[in-house]
């Protein structure tokens, strides 16, 4: 998961650039600003002068914003009405500057922008977003450009909406407003201590995108002990196993999913951990961690530790909560290995499903496809990453154990379409010989 924070004064170009930050990275984009400006345009159309704390705190309680997303984009209701540009005329940008320094505007719309950056990926503009809003944000910009600069954009701007104005009055409002915004008592347009600063007055739009794209890769850079691991394991492993990766587009790159895979061998993790860009969080046997290494490897890999002998509330309690702070869960439904028989006609527990439901996450069906269904030395490893399953397409409404089969069968049956199983047999139940262990 990512939180970005892009800061700094109006016409700095934070939106523009915020939105095509979010498209790039797949996360969404939330204009923290047309909040205040919709309790500024509430307050103008009852009459009552923004500057007038009493006046507009007086109006709070009447006031019902909705904020909301719809493929992505930001909507925002005010009274259940999208008011669109009627939100960035300039008077109501001087309305939305005055109503921002009342302490109780700003109490009243804080937990609705961290709630929203709470369990999504989200790249947010404002003014306080990296100091008061999401002080822990991974990535903190502040955006800024000369006055002359950002006028001038903000002037062209107005003029294409057909707006009537002068380059004067757009400058001297932006004066006015960098001036309330910046000096005001509670939460004022600052720099965090650990904002990058970045001055666009003289770069294109191109050139600012390329260099936050930037920023965000470096601070979002894993160094931990899966990625050490990963750049000695995965390439050796690649190579002599011939992993190849097919749609790594489909893999999100920042919010937390599922991953559902069929299960051939011991070995299907580290083919997927080979090749996916993410870091994998598994679930393994309570067993596991108590051989030597082994046990050790999953503890420092932050593997999630399932009794797989009745229902393990804990584990799948601690797999919803990775999945929620953005982890990537790697779960095989088939809850065994099934070298060498065709994947659809094995049994499929329901786990996968249930994490998804709490978590609201989506799930990423992946399929392990090794010629003649077992692996061997130099045999080819196809990994397959489907398309994500939403979760609003797993047709869930209250939960329950008929709502988990039902969405599991449909995320297997993804898995199992992205392979080439024809050839293989049908599971004969109960044929399937459980892996050798030596008993202690
Ligand atoms: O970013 P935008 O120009 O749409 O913001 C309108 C006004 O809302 C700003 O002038 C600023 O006073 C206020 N604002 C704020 N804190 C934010 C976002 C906007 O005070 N996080």
């Amino acid at each position: 998961m990512v939180r970005i924070a892009i800061d700094g004064p109006g016409g700095a170009g934070k939106s523009s650039l915020a939105k095509r930050v979010a498209s790039e990275l797949g996360i969404i984009y939330v204009d923290t600003g047309a909040l205040y400006r919709n309790i500024g345009l509430f307050v103008l159309r009852r009459g009552v002068d923004p500057k007038d704390r009493e006046g507009v705190c007086a109006l709070l309680p009447e006031i019902t914003l909705e904020l909301k997303f719809e493929n992505g984009r930001q909507v925002i209701l005010l009274s259940g009405v999208d008011e669109g540009d009627n939100i960035r005329t300039p008077e109501c940008s001087m309305a939305a500057s005055a109503v921002s320094a009342i302490p109780e505007v700003r109490a009243f719309l804080l937990e609705m922008q961290r709630e929203t950056a709470r369990k999504k990926s989200v790249i947010m503009d404002g003014r306080d977003i990296g100091t008061v809003i999401l002080p822990d944000a991974e990535v903190k910009i502040f955006l800024t450009a000369s006055p002359e600069a950002r006028a001038e954009r903000r002037f062209k701007e107005l003029s294409a909406k057909g707006v009537e104005t002068t380059y004067e009055k757009v400058y001297s409002e932006m004066v006015e407003r960098d001036k309330n915004d910046s000096t005001r008592d509670i939460a004022p347009c600052v720099p965090a201590d650990d904002a990058v600063l970045l001055d666009n007055s003289k770069l294109t739009e191109e050139g600012s995108l390329k260099k936050v794209l930037k920023i965000v890769k470096k601070k979002t850079k894993p160094h931990n002990f899966y990625s050490r691991a990963k750049i000695i394991v995965a390439p050796p492993f690649r190579f002599f196993m011939r992993v190849k990766a097919y749609g790594l587009e489909n893999v999100p790159k920042y919010d937390g999913f599922v991953i559902c895979a069929n299960h051939i061998a011991a070995v299907d993790v580290i083919s997927i951990g080979a090749v996916c860009p993410r870091q994998l969080t598994c679930v393994a046997k309570k067993e596991l961690f108590s051989v030597p290494v082994i046990g050790w490897l999953c503890r420092k890999l932050g593997a999630v530790r399932i009794d797989r002998g009745g229902a393990d509330v804990g584990a799948i309690k601690a797999s919803i909560k990775a999945a929620e702070d953005g982890k990537v869960l790697t779960i095989f439904p088939q809850g065994h290995r099934y070298p060498g028989v065709n994947p659809i006609t094995t049994p499929v527990h329901s786990g996968a499903a249930l994490i998804a439901y709490h978590a609201k996450c989506d799930v990423v069906p992946v399929c392990i496809n090794v010629k003649g269904g077992k692996y061997g030395f130099l045999k080819k490893v196809e990994v397959h990453f489907g398309k994500p399953i939403s979760y609003s397409e797993l047709g869930f409404v209250n939960g329950g154990r008929q709502e988990y089969q039902d969405a599991t069968d449909k995320i297997f049956h993804a898995v199992c379409a992205l392979g080439d199983y024809e050839s293989l047999p049908k599971y004969i139940p109960g044929s399937r010989k459980a892996p050798k262990r030596k008993k202690k």
